[in-house]
């Protein structure tokens, strides 16, 4: 089966097809950098670094981008307000922000543009639209995209023109033929950061540098366009208008938007001031347990954030981690190790149709589950061998699909792991010997380390204490 993928633009799930055979150019919308980012952009981070890791996985190469908002009215008011210089507190955002999404084991993307450096692209960009008549400059310096140069103008979002024309009003300040039109560049004001152009000093609108840095890393044409789905209108509409009204082609083959971050049943923003840091969630918490808690929903539905839940996804996470136990017995072959071979192949096959299925992550999650159990059964039951390695080997690759690290709480517990495993094994051969008090002795030093030793009918197994 090939995999099919929601598209926002035709409201339709489709199979996929690329461009460019094998390779997957994808645009995903970053933040504005002003404050500290919260889970609500860690969740969209996650979304779209499981989508390259499955694609990737999957046999393509994937060229993605994430842009910075490094010039915007909430920076300037911020630095402002702190007497700081605006781009060097977007800049010291950002920063932290990729650290942050190193620690999530995000992988890095293949550019970051801002738009403090995308200027030269933006005002041609602009210029363009105005020689196409698809934009205008105003008498006081400001450009607008005219939005009823645009025939499908609404097709993302599934607005109509004349329902958002009635009621929409020229705000204060703005220059504009039509209450719809957008600015793509602003004229300067005292205190703002500033640069020439054909129309006078200023800066760019918000909407015209993801169109700009997009044709600039990707070209005319993308595969995936994605980003939260607060995101749809008016910013993602926006870009289509300007971007399609440039190239007279279509500009993203798939528009892949993601739910938001749900506190108390509100959406995770500044605004409400309900934000749960990226930085107090990873204090409390390990990297697997936000991308788990991600991955158990659909990514188009809102996450529900609770503590109850997170405590839930702690749980999930133990569960998967305990498929990493070493194997006890010396039982190589015969029925277990059979079962464990038809259990691993069940596994990858569902894990790679649910995944196929619009990255149906719960799904995945669901069939590296059933291996876990599995595994763990195998264990029980003496296995050891190349089926039960190669089982755990299944487990982590697809694991590491989705992008989950499953490091043992303990660093130290699975470095030591072949050394503890010896001194059982010189322990079992104490007792052998009835050597009852230097076994005793072996269990106690390591009970002292932390470590419980648990003497069951397949011989003897060792967890960290927790
Ligand atoms: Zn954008």
């Amino acid at each position: 089966m090939a995999l099919v993928i929601y598209n926002t633009l035709t409201r339709q799930a489709t199979p996929f097809e690329p461009l460019k055979p094998g390779e997957v150019s994808m645009y995903v919308c970053g933040p504005t950098v002003y404050s500290d980012a919260h889970i609500g952009h860690a969740m969209s981070a996650l979304v779209f670094d499981i989508v390259r890791r499955y694609l990737e996985w999957s046999g393509y190469t994937v060229r993605h981008v994430m842009n910075f908002t490094d010039v915007d009215d909430k920076i300037i008011k911020r630095a402002n307000e702190a007497g700081r210089d605006p781009f060097e507190l977007a800049n010291s955002y950002a920063e932290t922000f990729l650290e942050q999404l190193k620690q999530l084991n995000v992988l890095p993307a293949n550019a970051y543009p801002r738009v403090s450096t995308t200027i030269p692209e933006i005002v041609a960009f602009i210029e363009a639209l105005i020689q196409k008549e698809a934009a205008y400059a105003a008498p006081n310096g400001d450009v607008y995209f005219s939005v009823r140069s645009d025939d499908d103008y609404g097709k993302l979002s599934r607005r109509l023109v004349d329902d958002m024309r009635s009621g929409a009003r020229i705000a204060p300040g703005e220059d504009k033929d039509d209450p719809l039109d957008f600015a793509l560049w602003k004229a300067a004001k005292p205190g703002e950061p500033a640069w020439d152009s054909p129309w006078g000093q200023g800066r760019p609108g918000w909407h015209i540098e993801c169109s700009a840095m997009s044709l600039k890393e990707l070209g005319a044409q993308i595969d995936i366009h994605g980003g939260g789905n607060d995101l749809i209108f008016p910013h993602h509409e926006n870009e289509i208008a300007q971007t399609e009204s440039l190239t007279d082609k279509s500009f993203a083959q798939i528009w892949m938007h993601n739910g938001m971050v749900q506190l108390a049943g509100e959406k995770m923003s500044k605004s409400l001031g309900n934000l749960i840091t990226i930085s107090a969630f990873l204090d409390a918490n390990s990297a697997d347990v936000l991308r788990l808690l991600v991955l158990s929903s659909s990514y188009r539905a809102p996450l529900t954030y609770t503590e109850e839940v997170v405590a839930d996804t702690k749980r999930k996470l133990e569960r998967l981690l305990s498929a990493l136990r070493p194997a006890l017995g010396s039982t190589s072959a015969g029925a277990a190790a059979d079962e464990l071979r038809a259990a691993q192949e069940q596994s990858r096959s569902d894990f790679k149709a649910a995944m196929d299925d619009d990255f149906n992550t719960a799904g995945a999650l669901a069939a590296l589950f059933e291996l876990v159990r599995a595994i763990n059964t195998a264990r029980d039951a003496g296995l050891s061998g190349s089926a039960f390695t190669s089982a755990q080997d299944t487990f982590k690759e697809l694991a590491g699909v989705l992008g989950l690290r499953l490091e043992q709480p303990q660093q130290q517990a699975t470095d030591a792991a072949p050394f503890i495993d010896l001194l059982i094994t010189l322990r079992s051969d104490l007792r052998q010997a009835k050597q009852w008090a230097l076994a005793d002795r072996v269990r106690d030093a390591l009970s002292n380390l932390g470590v419980i030793l648990e003497d069951g009918p397949q011989g003897t197994t060792w967890r960290m204490e927790q």
